[in-house]
């Protein structure tokens, strides 16, 4: 075949090529979807922590692009627009409504366009309104309205599915779903959070919750947030029991115990035994290795959808692939350290460093 034609049917091929969805790609194998971008935009010094509104999508739009790149890069199979808290009522909190549209439009755009450059899954997100209260009739169809036109903004840019996210209220997550289907025509991945108490406000259990959400027709099912691995564990070992569709684990990379079983009930006994969250969460920050094993054997229970939520940074999600087997591109980087000055094992590295090593 002449040169001309490999190049005219390569380039055939490209057009054609068709992304495989989410309900596929899970049907052969593990998919990972790095969250937490807020926490993680906070460390950077591009969003204020309180609020936890993605403000940076105007005033740095070029910031929240790289931070994509940078969890794609350490395995991310997803690009998540970052649309958490950008919705009526965060605006509302900060007096900026009037940007509803323009930051939901820019933060879909950042991520469309990520998502078709690194072949990654594009993702809406929805996510707990903070308003819902199940005493109060009229905050229903304030929730809907913020979830209707959420939904419809992503399906406008063509999201490859959507994901609801941070419930405390299960009932508030149902809400969340039925905007996805009745607006929507792409799948949905609902996660709730769990804090203290061992339910949800209105006292489902998460089993419970995961129940009612596949029988509405949810995809996936599962939680994010709020807990770390530990704490997470059993509840998603009860869930697995409970469904038969896809689980969703998206912990917190936190240490946290069965005493203060959330990262909001976190308390520093070097502080005073001061709350620790959000800001004073470093000295309980899991390492690669943890949320390696949390990866690893979540999947062997049969948990495929995979992420790490608030406090994550890329090395998690670099450690939570390679705990899955994968060798993402940032895997080039992986700590080596026969090479290192003092600790190394090459035959290059000196023996008057070699042998100092007990003294370090
Ligand atoms: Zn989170």
């Amino acid at each position: 075949m002449s040169a001309a034609k490999t190049a005219k049917r390569k380039v055939k091929s490209k057009a054609a090529y068709k992304e495989p969805g989410l309900l596929k790609r899970l049907a052969a194998g593990p998919v990972i979807c790095a969250e937490g971008y807020v926490f993680e935009l906070e460390r950077r010094g591009y969003l204020q922590a309180g609020a936890f509104v993605p403000t940076v999508l105007t005033d740095h739009p070029e910031v929240v692009e790289q931070l994509h790149m940078d969890f794609v890069h350490a395995g991310s199979d997803v690009t998540q627009a970052l649309t958490y808290y950008v919705h009526r009522e965060k605006l509302r909190v900060i007096g900026r409504e009037k940007d509803l549209v323009p930051m939901n439009r820019i933060a879909l755009n950042i991520a469309k366009k990520v998502a078709r450059k690194t072949h990654t899954l594009f993702a809406g997100d929805i996510c707990n309104t903070n308003i819902y209260d199940p005493a109060d009739r009229k905050s229903s169809a304030a929730v809907e309205r913020i979830f209707a036109e959420q939904v419809g903004w992503a399906a406008d840019a063509g999201v490859d599915y959507i994901v609801a996210e941070t419930f405390s209220w299960g009932a508030e997550a149902v809400l969340a779903l039925q905007a996805i289907k009745k607006h929507s025509k792409v799948p949905a991945v609902v996660t709730f959070s769990i804090h203290r108490e061992e339910q949800t406000r209105e006292g489902w259990t998460a089993a419970e919750t995961c129940k009612r959400l596949e029988e509405a027709g949810a995809d996936v099912v599962g939680l994010n947030c709020h807990r770390g691995p530990q704490t997470m564990w059993p509840l998603l070992q009860q869930i697995r029991d409970a469904v038969k569709c896809e689980v969703a684990a998206l912990p917190v990379p936190y240490r946290t115990t069965t005493e203060q079983p959330s990262f909001m009930s976190l308390t520093d006994p070097c502080c005073d035994n001061a709350r620790a969250f959000p800001v004073g969460l470093d000295p309980f920050v899991c390492t690669r290795a943890e949320i390696g094993e949390f990866g690893r054997k979540a999947f062997e229970l049969g948990v495929k959808y995979l992420g790490v939520c608030c406090g994550a940074g890329p090395h998690h999600i670099r450690a939570l692939a390679e705990g899955l087997g994968r060798h993402p591109e940032a895997s080039k980087y992986t700590a080596d350290m026969s090479k290192h000055a003092f600790f190394g094992t090459d035959s290059k590295i000196k023996a008057v460093q070699t042998e100092y090593r007990a003294k370090l």
